[in-house]
């Protein structure tokens, strides 16, 4: 049985009058990976926020070890523009690591992402998938116990994604470093992740939790089980997005000149 390092417990959070979470409860197991999965707007960053301690919750508790040491990649960029891509790594890790450690790991992690020959570059410099590969390396970087990431594969493209997914697999099976990974792609889930919550909006909560049984490594998108957990994803979620409301005689009618 694997130790529970992060517990929501009955999370309330409004903003205004709109209550974005209601009652929720919510589990992290030590070296898995969490996938919170769930429409644009139902409070998968209100999640991220409050369970990682940047913001509060109106009521509820959010039990963990305060000790742990929390890795962020957050869905805004959030690179320091006028420090190298090797500076953005060492800045936050003077924090927490020797500097001859922290610079082992730097080379490591850089060699990794692709991105030793760039180290003395600046941010503005990069592509957007480099960027978003130093992102995640950087979170990395200080050896953390968690590491929280906010949709770190939006507006990708397919063979970045693949690299960056590939990128937080190995790492995740060398060091075994807790993950709490938020997406509104099924495919990223079932790919990634040991359980799956699914959130509905307007505070209607976790809505469905899946927990997938396959190595990590022999997961295909093909493979039946991987499909089925798919399939079972999209299906909640045809059920949490509102269809459009199409009304085709209005607009057959509409477009005649
Ligand atoms: P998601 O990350 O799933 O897209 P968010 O957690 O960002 O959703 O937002 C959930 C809801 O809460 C949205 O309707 C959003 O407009 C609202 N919201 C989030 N943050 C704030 C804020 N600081 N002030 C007011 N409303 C907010
Ligand atoms: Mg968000």
């Amino acid at each position: 049985m694997k130790n529970k390092i992060l517990k929501l417990k009955n999370v309330s959070k409004s903003y205004d009058n709109y209550s974005v979470l209601k009652k929720l409860n919510m589990e992290l197991y030590a070296g898995e990976i969490t996938c919170l999965l769930g429409p644009s707007g139902s409070g998968k960053t209100t999640i991220f926020r409050i369970a990682s301690g940047l913001e509060k919750a109106d009521s509820g508790e959010i039990i963990k070890d305060n000790t742990m040491r929390l890795g962020y990649v957050f869905q805004e960029p959030r690179l320091l523009p006028w420090k190298t891509v090797s500076g953005n790594l060492a800045f936050i890790q003077q924090n927490f690591l020797q500097e001859e450690k922290a610079a082992k790991l730097r080379k490591i992690l850089l060699d990794m992402a692709g991105l030793k020959k760039f180290k003395d570059n600046y941010p503005h410099e990069l592509s957007g998938g480099m960027k978003q590969r130093l992102e995640l390396i950087r979170a990395f970087s200080i050896i953390p116990d968690l590491v929280f990431m906010d949709e770190p594969f939006k507006s990708l493209d397919t063979k970045t994604k693949y690299n960056l997914r590939k990128l937080i697999t190995v790492i995740h099976q060398e060091s075994s470093i807790s993950i709490f990974l938020i997406t509104h792609d099924p495919e990223e889930a079932v790919l990634l992740a040991d359980k799956i919550y699914i959130l509905a909006g307007g505070g209607k909560g976790i809505k469905e939790k899946i927990t997938i049984d396959k190595d990590r490594q022999e997961r295909k998108l093909s493979d039946p089980y991987i499909y089925g957990i798919q399939e079972k994803i999209l299906n909640t979620f045809t059920g949490l997005v509102k269809d459009l409301d199409l009304k085709r005689e209005v607009i057959r009618s509409s477009f005649k000149k």
